[in-house]
Order: C-alpha cells, then sequence, then structure tokens
C-alpha cells in the first residue's frame, strides 16, 4: 500500500528537464541546485537521479556532507557560502567548493594552514546587495585571494540575480553589466544565472548555470508554467479522500465556521493539512484535483486535513486519489492562488509526507 500524503517524484521527469536545460543553455555546464533537501524532492533521490549534473549547488555544509556520504563523486559549490574557519579541513578533505562573499571568510582562509588550497568562488554583489562583496572592493579582495596560499587559482567568479523573475525589470541586465564589466579580463569560470536567469536572460548563462526550480520542472515565473519552456513537474503531491459527506446549504465546516454552504452539496475531506506543510492561509478556491476534475477548498485547512467542496452530483468515494500539485495541477498555480511562490511550497513539505522516487 502506498502511503499518504506522498510526494511522488519523478526520476524521469528530472532527467528530462536536465537534458532539456542543457538545450536550453548549450554552452553552459550545469550545477543542479540541491539545497533543502532537493527542494523537497529528496537531496539524494534528486542527486543520483541526476548523477550527470555537471555539479550540484548547496546551502549548507552537512548538504554536501550528505551527498559525498552517498557517494556523489561530482563538484560541490556551496552556494552561500556558509562556512566556519574549523569547517575549512572537511571542504579540502571531501573536495567541497565554496562561495566567498565577505572579507570576514578572506581573514579566515588568510589565518589558518590548511593541507590544500580550496576551491572558492568570489561573490560579486552586483545589485542584490544580499552577500557578494562591492564593485569597489572587488579586485582588492580578489587581489588578497590571489595572495593566500590556502586559495586554489584560478578564483571563480559569480553573482546572484535579485529580480531575475521579472522578464521586463532591467534590473538584471544592470547586474551583468556590473559583473561583466568587473570580471571580463579575469581567469576562471563564470556564474550568474538561476533558472530565471537561464529561460529569460540567455546572455546571462556564462560558463554555468545554476538551476534549481527548473531543474524540478516549475517555472521561477510569477504567471507561468515550467511546461512553457518544455520542463517536467517532477513532484507530484498527492492525498486520499478519507471521508464524503452530505452537506446542507447554509451549514458550516470546519474550524471557525468559516465557510457556509450556499447550497446543498457533497464535501470530501482529504488527508493533507498544515502539519504536512499544505499552507493553512491556502483560501477557499484553491483548486485540488479530485478523479480529474478541479474542485475547491472550502473552510479552513486543518493540521491534519482540508476540505473540499465536491459537487451535489459528485460520485467520488472514501479512498479516491487527491492531487494537491502535479503535472495536470501545476503547483505554480496553486501557489499563485495561495499568495506565495511555489518554491514555498514544495520545500515547506515536512517529514510526515513521504517522499517515494518512481
Ligand atoms: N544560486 C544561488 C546562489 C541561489 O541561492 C539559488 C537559490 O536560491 C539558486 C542559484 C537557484 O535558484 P533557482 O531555484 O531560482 O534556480
Amino acid at each position: 500500500m502506498k502511503p499518504f500524503p506522498r510526494a511522488e517524484i519523478s526520476s524521469s521527469a528530472l532527467k528530462h528537464n536536465l537534458a532539456r536545460l542543457r538545450q536550453l543553455a548549450p554552452d553552459s555546464r550545469v550545477m543542479a541546485v540541491v539545497k533543502a533537501n532537493g527542494y523537497g524532492h529528496g537531496l539524494l533521490n534528486v542527486a543520483q537521479c541526476v548523477a550527470d549534473a555537471d555539479g550540484f549547488g548547496l546551502a549548507r555544509l552537512e548538504e554536501a556532507l550528505e551527498l559525498r556520504a552517498g557517494k556523489v563523486k561530482a563538484k560541490l559549490l556551496l552556494l552561500e557560502g556558509f562556512f566556519r574557519q574549523e569547517d575549512l579541513p572537511l571542504l579540502i578533505e571531501h573536495d567541497i567548493e565554496t562561495v566567498v562573499h565577505h572579507e570576514s571568510q578572506l581573514q579566515m582562509l588568510e589565518s589558518c594552514t590548511l593541507s590544500r588550497p580550496v576551491t572558492v568562488w568570489l561573490k560579486l554583489d552586483s545589485g542584490m546587495h544580499r552577500l557578494g562583496v562591492t564593485p569597489e572592493r572587488f579586485h582588492e579582495l580578489y587581489q588578497r585571494l590571489l595572495a593566500c596560499p590556502n586559495v586554489a587559482k584560478p578564483i571563480h567568479l559569480m553573482t546572484h540575480f535579485a529580480c531575475s523573475d521579472e522578464p521586463d525589470n532591467d534590473f538584471t541586465a544592470r547586474q551583468i553589466k556590473v559583473f561583466n564589466d568587473l570580471t571580463r579580463d579575469l581567469p576562471g569560470e563564470r556564474t550568474l544565472a538561476n533558472s530565471a536567469g537561464a529561460l529569460y536572460w540567455p546572455e546571462s548563462q556564462g560558463d554555468w548555470i545554476r538551476t534549481g526550480i527548473a531543474l524540478y520542472g516549475v517555472s521561477p515565473v510569477c504567471g507561468d508554467l515550467g511546461s512553457n519552456h518544455g520542463l517536467i513537474p517532477a513532484m507530484e503531491l498527492v492525498s486520499q479522500l478519507i471521508a464524503v459527506r452530505d452537506h446542507s446549504a447554509g451549514e458550516p465546516v470546519g474550524y471557525g465556521a468559516a465557510w457556509t454552504a450556499p447550497k446543498d452539496t457533497k464535501l470530501g475531506v482529504v488527508a493533507i493539512g498544515y502539519g504536512d506543510g499544505y499552507p493553512r492561509n491556502a483560501p477557499e478556491g484553491t483548486p485540488v484535483l479530485i478523479n480529474g476534475r478541479r474542485v475547491p477548498i472550502v473552510g479552513r485547512v486543518s493540521m491534519d486535513m482540508l476540505t473540499v467542496d465536491l459537487g451535489l452530483d459528485a460520485t467520488d468515494k472514501v479512498g479516491d486519489s487527491a492531487l494537491l500539485w502535479g503535472r495536470d495541477l501545476p503547483v505554480e498555480e496553486v501557489a499563485q492562488h495561495i499568495g506565495t511562490i511555489a518554491y514555498e511550497l514544495v520545500t515547506k513539505l515536512t517529514p510526515r509526507v513521504a517522499v517515494c522516487l518512481a
């Protein structure tokens, strides 16, 4: 018996998406971004499915160590440069590369003795103003890295976009220019593009694209769908009906009696709730797919379940499956209803949701 709720992860969709990204960025290598448990798809699952990715992007050292423990041999990069000085020997031992975004990290590298140099990617703040060295100090810090014996040469170069998911916003073009102007004559590999960069700003593709959400078949852009780019959603979030009830006009349902039926109907109770990571703030009307039919959520999402209006003539039964998002109900669309982004929905599933690779 299959567990429910469950996130079914399609290995063929992941492989397809990697191949599609290679088509879309033919001159770049693909760094598959698998931080945050592979965006909820399972860190090792994803890395093993797309083992031929050119590298993997992570946020935490622990994530990189988990991949090495799982025999993943590819290049690993700590995208946000989260490391402490005492972590440096681990980076070397496990051949993990890191971003350097702040002078304090340079000081750590300058004030220790390592058995081998670490490969670093110097992050330029080209406009996002979150992490990265400023354009004014970029060359000074670059020279200090060059002079540091604990740093492998060449030094690689990266930046991150603030608004690449807004295809009409020329902020990205300005960031690309800042990065190119400062790094044009330097050796080393260069990476600018996240998924939105790779899909919408081909001039940013560089030596490496660092794609997370697109690898999972989802578009980073509001109002867009991964399928518009030939991508296939890799996750199907599935549960099932645990009750079907006749419900009279004028009667409420759920906590706070927040919704009242305008007419006689049948309600379905689906076994998934905010304890599984399905957002409690999903408003009335957020779609769920039951037996291929879109039906609206009614009433409040509770910890373990939510209710949908099946309609008076429904023939759905207890045990019928319910799709919360997947190929036939894009997570981008569900996210829009809820007022969030697909990234948040897929990464916020809790450990109660079984992640099953198919
Ligand atoms: N690069 C960096 C530095 C990131 O922080 C992220 C994700 O947040 C990515 C790439 C991947 O972004 P996306 O999932 O939009 O492709």
